[in-house]
């Protein structure tokens, strides 16, 4: 059985004051343990929501990190540096770091064996323009985000990692991939992996669909079959939807 996972992403969202209110908000509720709850905050905000959740099942994520362990990368965060405030997870490749800071399959690729080195569950972003979705190439482009990303990853670690579908077209647009769409692109994520693997891995790996999930369409994507989660925008940065979120 694969255990839920809804993240929030809060992308360049919430000071370190601002952040402390909101996870104060939401750890102060009741949230369902059968779900598990991650919150990728920005850098900054890590120690503070990791210390204000140790002991709850609260897991905390970054939203990004460079592959190399140390060096001359002005303004970048390396994994060690993750590691030692002890991040539970890392966003990679998320469509908006591939549009504005030229994130490509290959560095996505270098980031996941980092992560994975590291002790860091990557949560691997794939997903298509709406325009390659009218040329009906997102399924074949979506394959090959996916294959790349995991290019000469070992089984045994493939099946702990995390993939979230989002297109393009749904992130904070207001319009969600019908439940159908999102579950014909997460069980196609789901044969890739298959393809790649086996059933067994395919079986264990968890897909996320990201995309406008608000409290209102969150239990219908979770009934799907092949959606194991939600990676979650625009809705994570106001507590009471984010437990609704979690309590869908
Ligand atoms: P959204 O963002 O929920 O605001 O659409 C999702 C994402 O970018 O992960």
């Amino acid at each position: 059985m694969r255990k839920p996972i809804i993240a929030g992403n809060w992308k360049m969202n919430k000071t370190i004051s601002e952040a402390e209110k909101l996870i104060g908000e939401i750890r102060k509720e009741a949230l369902n343990q059968s779900v598990e709850s991650v919150l990728c905050v920005p850098y900054l905000a890590i120690g503070k929501a990791k210390d204000m959740t140790e002991g709850t099942a609260i897991r905390i994520g970054a939203q990004n990190m460079h592959w190399e362990e140390s060096g001359a990368f002005t303004g970048e965060i390396s994994p060690a540096m993750l590691n030692e405030l002890k991040v539970d997870y890392v966003i990679i490749g998320h469509s908006e770091r591939r549009q504005y800071f030229n994130e490509t399959d290959e560095t996505v690729n270098k980031k996941v064996h980092s992560a994975i080195g590291h002790g860091i569950v990557p949560i691997v972003c794939v997903g298509e323009t709406l325009e390659q979705r009218r040329e009906n190439i997102h399924k074949g482009l979506v394959k090959k985000q996916v294959r790349e990303a995991l290019k000469g990853v070992e089984k045994k670690d493939a099946k702990e990692i995390v993939i979230a579908y989002e297109p393009i077209w749904a992130i904070g647009t207001g319009e969600t991939a019908s439940s159908e769409q999102a579950e014909e692109m997460c069980a196609l994520i789901r044969n890739t992996i298959a393809e790649i693997y086996d059933a067994e891995t395919a079986e264990a790996v968890r897909i996320q669909y990201g995309g406008s999930v608000k409290p209102g369409n969150v239990s219908e994507l979770m009934s799907m079959e092949n959606i194991d989660g939600a990676l979650v925008g625009g809705a994570s940065l106001k507590s009471p939807d984010f437990v609704k979120l979690i309590n869908y």
